[in-house]
């Protein structure tokens, strides 16, 4: 509220010489300027994904971009790296189960040209990021879900495996003694990885991978395998991708916000920064509220990139050819305790 009320103010002192159709323009312009602008032909590629466990992803996927990879094929194996890395608790092989047991998996991948692929509820196969991007290149649909998309990838020649550690299973049967479903995202600093690329032609792209909520419904499927919520871009105007809890991302149709807010001049920072405040708005008087976090993360075509939490504790990699790969906090309007 209070950023719309300095917009409207500053807007109107704008209008004292420039009138008001040039100085909401003016104000646009210079609030974008503030923020991460990245000189024009210097800015590609650009690299931006959510948690620490972006670094290493980044890192891939940018050697792959230099190795004249295929975007695509340079955001799969990026993402293939927390994707198997048993560490990361909240993606692919060793991420938490669902309250049964079961690991089960999510992911899109989209392009340029606005074709997508996706998985959800994906059980035993090690990479969804993989089988999400076969869904996009050798199927007529968009997304596949839970025995089907097994049954697809087995045909693509995906092997099948047990994703389930000895020490999530350890956590499953602790978790299972007080059986209590409050979603404490951030807590070990990561989550879903959300990818977005302008690659070496300016083009936009992105990804998401998850093993969603910790202990979770049999069944349940978060934001982050739906074109529009956990992921959307437009080559046009620009990409925005989510982590968090993926029902409130869903319930806002998050990600295709924030890039219809960058369509309509918002920088990537102020367009993530308004549908964060639209979900709390939406759920202030939530159930969900008290342990609602949702971040979100946006590039727009001139290589501005920002993002923005509801909560303290959201951090992105971000990696282009001037600074290299490095971590970002993300700015975000409150902390835990309120
Ligand atoms: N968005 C994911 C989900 O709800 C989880 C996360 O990013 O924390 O499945």
């Amino acid at each position: 509220m209070s950023n719309r009320r300095d917009f409207i103010k500053k807007t109107a002192l704008g209008t004292i010489g420039l009138g008001t159709a040039l100085g909401a323009n003016a104000m646009l312009k210079s609030e974008s300027s503030k923020e991460n602008i990245i000189k024009k032909n210097n800015k590609k590629p650009l690299i931006i994904s959510t948690w620490n466990h972006g670094l290493p992803a980044n890192e891939e996927t940018w050697k792959q971009l230099k190795n004249g990879k295929s975007t695509l094929d340079a955001i799969e194996a990026g993402m293939m790296i927390p994707e198997g890395d048993p560490k990361v608790r909240s993606v692919g092989y060793g991420g938490y189960p669902d309250r049964e047991g079961h690991v089960t998996l999510d992911a899109c991948i989209m392009d340029h040209n606005s074709d997508c692929g996706s998985v959800s509820f994906l059980e035993g196969i090690k990479h969804p990021i993989s089988v999400a991007k076969r869904v996009l290149q050798n199927t007529p649909h968009v997304m596949l879900s839970g025995e089907g998309a097994l049954q697809f990838a087995l045909e693509q020649g995906f092997k099948k495996e047990n994703l389930l550690t000895p020490e999530s299973e350890k956590n499953w049967k602790n978790w299972l003694e007080a059986s209590k479903y409050k979603p404490v995202i951030n807590i070990e600093n990561h989550d879903t990885i959300s990818m977005l690329v302008i690659d070496n032609d300016g083009n936009i792209s992105g990804g998401c991978t998850t093993s969603g909520a910790a202990w979770k419904m049999h069944g349940r499927v978060g934001d982050s395998p739906i074109i529009g919520a956990g992921l959307f871009l437009d080559n046009e105007v620009g990409a925005a991708a989510a982590t968090g809890l993926g029902e409130a991302v869903i319930r806002t149709a998050g990600s295709a916000m924030v890039v219809e807010l960058m369509r309509q001049g918002k920088s990537p920072n102020q367009a993530c920064k308004e549908i964060v405040e639209r979900i709390y708005n939406k759920h202030k008087n939530h159930r969900d509220m008290e342990y609602l976090q949702v971040g979100f993360i946006a590039v727009n075509k001139q290589g501005e990139y920002g993002g923005y939490s509801l909560r303290s504790g959201f951090n992105y990699a971000v990696y282009d050819e001037k600074n290299g790969n490095r971590m970002e906090d993300s700015k975000f309007k409150m902390t835990w305790d309120n």
